[in-house]
């Protein structure tokens, strides 16, 4: 296979990678999409083989090993334990990045600089100078270490086996911040010394400081905050799979690596503008050390039951669903499905407030509810029906709290002051459903639950809807 076909597959495969995730920007077109992106993938690494002429044992046998672990992670995970598993994919990409960088400098130590730079060229038909691609490896180990360590830590916070806790220590900026120059000292000797042992003692002391350095950098974040940590972490692991493209002057390597690491950015940023928080404030401010319930709330929680819930769902005319983390934790997704066609027969319009930081990883009220399958047209964005909200009669909060707390509104010393919300207190009445006075993930005490128009459904949330259901059955 010749350099121009193979550029040719390549761009191919680049082509099915950008239309695969535009797709994956609407829940109706998201599966195909995964599967184009995949068949890119597939593309690109048959390509690959060919055209380098590659050990087909070892590739297949890792293949094979890696797809059936992937395969058996995948369908076993349940979908609130999506965040951790996607967290550890993220750290195996920035591990491959690493070893592909310590490998190919291992490689140019052996065989000397010059050796190294003419089997490249023979390669790719391409020269580049030697400081390129020593720069290109140590990036690629500094990028890749973070992001295998600090995605480690994401999962350990978020599987509850490491404190969700954000562990802070007096002067830990400042130590952060040293280790990260003493990393940048060693990719400059690295750069300077080429195929020296300096360099390889410098590259050395690179691998060592980068794996500590993800350690200490997601250490302090607090657990509720991983899923935005992990958007970021997936766009490390983008940019050094990027930056191995350019130690290997890797084409499609460096498409996808540019594409995931572009995209795990814009993930972040969304995130982020979600809860009204800067990254910088999601990195280092140790959010949910030192946030507690209790915000000047007064007044109390009034407790309904099934059947008065019942006699006012019965006449209501339109009702709006607001699926929080609660939802996902009582799998209640099927039964409040149910109970949206009973309501719906029954003459109401039924629609889905969807926020876009509900529950614990972008999308995951869309993705419950596709798998109950909700009409897409029934699910509705912040905006559109925070507009229609005080003509609303019936507001269902299931397991929802933070994006639906009135404080981001109107009081300016919570922390989450400025959060765009879904404004359920405006419906004419809300019912909350929730197991008892847990807070949210922020840890603060919601107005809401204390309004004059709000019912408290208290129990899990798929056990209080199929009773709702039975009512209606009765
Ligand atoms: P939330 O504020 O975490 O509140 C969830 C509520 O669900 C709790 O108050 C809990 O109360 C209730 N609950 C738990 N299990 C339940 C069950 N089995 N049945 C009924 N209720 C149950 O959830 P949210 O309103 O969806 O807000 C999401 C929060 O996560 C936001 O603060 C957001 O900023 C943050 N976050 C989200 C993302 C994301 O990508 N989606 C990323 C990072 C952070 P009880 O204990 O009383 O039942």
């Amino acid at each position: 296979m010749n350099a121009v076909l193979i550029n040719l597959l390549y761009i191919a495969a680049s082509i099915l990678f950008i239309f695969g995730i535009k797709m994956l920007g609407s829940a109706d077109t998201a599966r195909k999409g995964n599967r184009l992106s995949a068949v890119g993938m597939l593309l690109a690494v048959v390509a690959t083989l060919l055209y380098l002429g590659l050990d087909w044992t070892m590739v297949v046998g890792g293949v094979l090993v890696g797809g059936v672990i992937g395969a058996i992670a995948a369908t076993r995970v349940q979908m609130t334990g999506m965040p951790e598993l996607v967290a550890l994919f993220n750290g195996f990409g920035g591990l491959a990045s690493l070893l592909v960088g310590g490998a190919e400098f291992q490689k140019l130590r052996d065989g000397g600089l010059e050796h190294y730079l003419g089997a490249l060229q023979a390669q790719s038909g391409v020269t580049v100078p030697g400081w390129f691609v020593v720069l290109a490896i140590g990036l690629t180990v500094l990028v890749g270490g973070v992001t295998f360590t600090g995605s480690l830590v994401a999962w350990g916070k978020l599987s509850g086996k490491l404190s969700g806790s954000p562990a802070l220590f007096p002067g830990q900026k400042l130590v952060n911040l040293l280790m990260m120059a003493a990393a940048l000292v060693g990719i400059a000797l690295m750069v300077g010394g080429k195929d020296s042992p300096l360099a390889f003692g410098a590259g050395l002391a690179l691998v060592a400081l980068a794996l500590v350095l993800g350690v200490l950098i997601t250490v302090p974040i607090g657990g509720g905050d991983m899923p935005v940590v992990i958007a970021l972490l997936n766009s490390f692991s983008g940019i050094a799979a990027a930056m191995a493209g350019f130690i290997i002057l890797n084409n499609v390597l460096v498409v996808a690596g540019c594409l995931v690491g572009a995209s795990g950015l814009i993930l972040t940023g969304i995130m982020c503008k979600a809860m009204n928080r800067s990254l910088g404030n999601v990195l280092f401010s140790g959010f949910g050390a030192t946030a507690e319930g209790g915000s000047g709330v007064e007044g109390e929680m009034k407790p309904a039951s099934v059947e008065d819930a019942y006699y006012v769902l019965e006449a209501a005319q339109s009702v709006v669903f607001v699926p929080g983390y609660g939802m996902a934790v009582a799998q209640a997704q099927h039964a409040v499905k149910e109970l949206a066609g009973i309501l719906e027969e029954n003459g109401a319009e039924v629609r889905f407030a969807i926020h876009p930081v509900a529950g614990r990883m972008p999308g995951h009220m869309n993705v419950l509810l596709a798998e109950a399958d909700v009409p897409y047209e029934q699910l509705q964005e912040m905006d559109q029906v925070n507009a229609v909200m005080p003509t609303v009669d019936v507001a269902i909060v299931i397991g929802a709290n933070d994006v639906v707390n009135p404080a981001a509104l109107n009081d300016p010393a919570s922390p989450i002051y400025g959060m765009p919300i879904i404004n359920a207190h405006e419906a004419k009445t809300v019912y909350c459903l929730k197991r008892g006075k847990g807070t949210g993930f922020s840890g603060l005490e919601n107005a809401l639950f204390f309004g004059e128009n709000t019912r408290m459904l208290y129990g899990d949330a798929k056990a209080t809807v199929t009773e709702l259901v039975g009512e209606f059955g009765k």
